[in-house]
């Protein structure tokens, strides 16, 4: 039987630059250029994502930017469905830089789209809280956090009224975790926000205010080794029942290893994109239920269609 497949971690666009509107323009080819991403998905997520390394964090930041670039727009994510022959992929904007109206746009186009939303932070808070609940209204299926890019912390109040609105909806809510630069020194957008403002404790500190909402960690808490230890740690010491995380960039053996602490029903597939390697992080994922085809599943689709609200 072929395996279904819902992305939950993908991105449309330039979630880098405010006003660089690539989405519904012909990918950009550019001259062959290092790429770490592809390395690690091609030696199976093994080595953490984030290295210590100046010059290799300079690399990585590099070729983010570019697969941004050659990947990001609605035609090469289309091609990225087809090729992976994915059942949806979950549409992660990222105020100011991209928007749920842009998503939205290309949901349209493309019905394998499921839009989530970006709290707009230049709004007074309440009209931020309307705007996504008009978003809501017109599809957005959750909310999508991004602490460094959007330079509010998760433990800030528009952070909570931002949460407030699609939890007690019962609707997941995703942030970005992990300790890492998006930009290289000398950059004008360097240190618009801190680094440790994508510090796993943030993300922890939301959830034990929340318990009872859908939140998902990306990246199983972080992208430079262990975070997903504290991660598991914290889920089974507060019990916690609602707590989800995505498998982008990580390897079999973690994804394992993350089974076994918080368990097959809390893990959602996803890649990343353009960021990850759908090839390699399918195959990984695969590898590590081998032999388990209803945990597989519920990892590839069925965890991600009942927070969704899709028929599974
Ligand atoms: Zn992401």
């Amino acid at each position: 039987m072929r395996t279904r497949i819902i992305d939950f971690h993908t991105h449309l666009g330039d979630i880098f630059h405010e006003n660089k509107n690539i989405s519904f323009k012909a990918p950009q080819h550019l001259p062959k250029y290092k790429d770490p991403f592809k390395e690690l998905g091609e030696g199976g997520y093994r080595a953490p994502l984030i290295a210590d390394d100046p010059d290799a964090l300079n690399t990585l930041i590099d070729a983010g930017q570019f697969r941004i670039w050659e990947k990001g727009s609605l035609q090469s994510v289309r091609e990225e469905i087809e090729r992976n022959r994915m059942d949806y992929m979950v549409s992660l904007p990222v105020l100011p830089n991209t928007s749920f109206e842009e998503t939205l746009a290309a949901s349209k186009l493309e019905p394998k789209i499921l839009p989530f939303t970006s709290p707009d932070f230049s709004l007074p808070v309440k009209e931020m809280q309307e705007k996504l609940r008009e978003d809501i209204r017109m599809g957005a299926r959750g909310l999508k956090l991004h602490p460094i890019l959007q330079n509010v912390k998760l433990t800030d109040k528009r952070t909570y009224a931002a949460v407030e609105v699609f939890g007690d909806l019962k609707l997941p809510v995703t942030a970005h975790c992990g300790v890492n630069d998006y930009y290289k020194p000398g950059s004008p957008y360097q240190n618009i926000a801190p680094k440790e403002y994508g510090a796993l404790h943030y993300m922890l500190a939301l959830i034990e205010r929340y318990p009872q909402y859908i939140l998902i960690p990306a990246h199983a808490g972080g992208e430079c080794g262990k975070e997903y230890l504290e991660l598991a740690d914290a889920v089974r010491k507060h019990k916690w029942k609602h707590v989800y995380t995505d498998t982008s960039f990580k390897g079999t053996e973690v994804i394992k290893e993350l089974v076994e602490l918080i368990g097959e029903d809390k893990i959602l597939f996803g890649t990343d994109y353009p960021f990850g390697e759908a090839e390699s992080s399918i195959a990984l994922c695969k590898e590590a239920f081998s032999g388990k085809e209803d945990a597989a599943d519920k990892v590839f689709y069925r965890n991600a269609a009942a927070l969704l609200g899709i028929m599974a």
